[in-house]
């Protein structure tokens, strides 16, 4: 398949940080100082605590709420050049309120630059998991005050194996009866309990998710009850999620059935686009192009707000 076939595809994005969107060339516009080979030596790690260590690193540069609306344009900018006709975008809140920023101001100024967008934008308010539920209530509770400004979800990401879902069901059943919808990273790095869990908070879908392949009657559920794995594949190997790009999990998890959505996650972090995982699932994993509009179909159907492709 031409190159062309995955960029001109109307796709949505359901599963990408903001903090994690900038690329070095916008690092370098936000941040002259910093030496261009330092910073893509901070965009290559071996494993997921290096990645989180990069991504804690980034985050430090962004200080004012116009720091934040910069990059939010650098990204829409991206994504509107490859065809991505909507998008809900994580912002990492927990993070922005653990530096002690006005997390409303930021919030506003991000909003204004999805505004001026042709992309059409929704958030997800992220929370660190492994700061625990009272931190994560204090992302929920904002969240769920901006529901009718563009905020569509609340998310817990950061380290799977010290932050439990089961620890949140608090937090998540506030957020849910608020009318907000559930989106947790689930099974990236942890098993399939992990996204067992998630489901018992009632998750609406999962980020990630993968591992939910060892576990067949966890691929039924997630199929019977409709609730789709936000799949990125470059991520996963470039955090050792996966042990290799063979090894990832995504055509098993298709002819299982599972409803599953391409995402990027991160990436000018993983040296990726959204065009380029379409690509890889159809080079490395051999989905035909009827597939890959089938999936290209999934990211508007599985979006929070109903979407239809331009
Ligand atoms: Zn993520």
């Amino acid at each position: 398949m031409e190159p062309d076939f995955y960029r001109e595809l109307a796709k949505a994005e359901l599963h990408l940080h903001l903090e994690g969107s900038i690329a070095p060339a916008t690092l370098r516009e936000l941040a002259p100082q910093v030496p261009l080979e330092e910073i893509e030596r901070r965009y290559r790690y071996a494993d997921f605590s290096g990645f989180i260590e990069s991504y804690v690193w980034v985050n430090s540069f962004l200080n004012t709420p116009d720091d934040y609306a910069f990059v939010a344009r650098r990204l829409l900018e991206s994504l509107a050049a490859e065809n991505v006709q909507y998008a809900e975008i994580n912002l990492s809140a927990g993070v922005i309120l653990w530096k002690r920023m006005d997390l409303t101001r930021v919030y506003e100024a991000v909003d204004a630059e999805a505004a001026r967008s042709s992309v059409e934008v929704r958030w997800i308010l992220d929370a660190v998991r492994q700061w625990g539920p009272e931190k994560a209530m204090e992302v929920a509770r904002f969240a769920v005050e901006r529901r009718k400004d563009g905020i569509v979800a609340f998310g817990i990401g950061g380290d799977e194996s010290r932050g439990h879902c089961d620890w949140f069901s608090d937090v998540f059943a506030f957020a849910k009866a608020e009318g907000l919808k559930l989106a947790p990273h689930a099974g990236e790095t942890c098993g399939p309990e992990s996204v067992w869990s998630a489901l018992r908070q009632g998750a609406d879908r999962i980020g990630h998710g993968i591992r939910a392949v060892e576990d067949a009657e966890l691929m039924r559920e997630l199929r019977e009850r409709d609730i789709p794995l936000e799949i990125c594949i470059s991520s996963n190997v470039a955090t050792g999620a996966t042990p290799s790009l063979e090894a990832h999990p995504i055509r098993k998890l298709y002819e299982a059935g599972v409803p599953i959505v391409l995402n990027t996650d991160d990436p000018p972090m993983f040296h990726t686009t959204l065009s380029r995982e379409y690509e890889i699932a159809a080079t490395r994993f051999g989905f035909s192009r009827t597939e890959l509009s089938r999936l290209a179909a999934n990211s508007f159907r599985y979006a929070f707000v109903k979407q239809e492709p331009r």
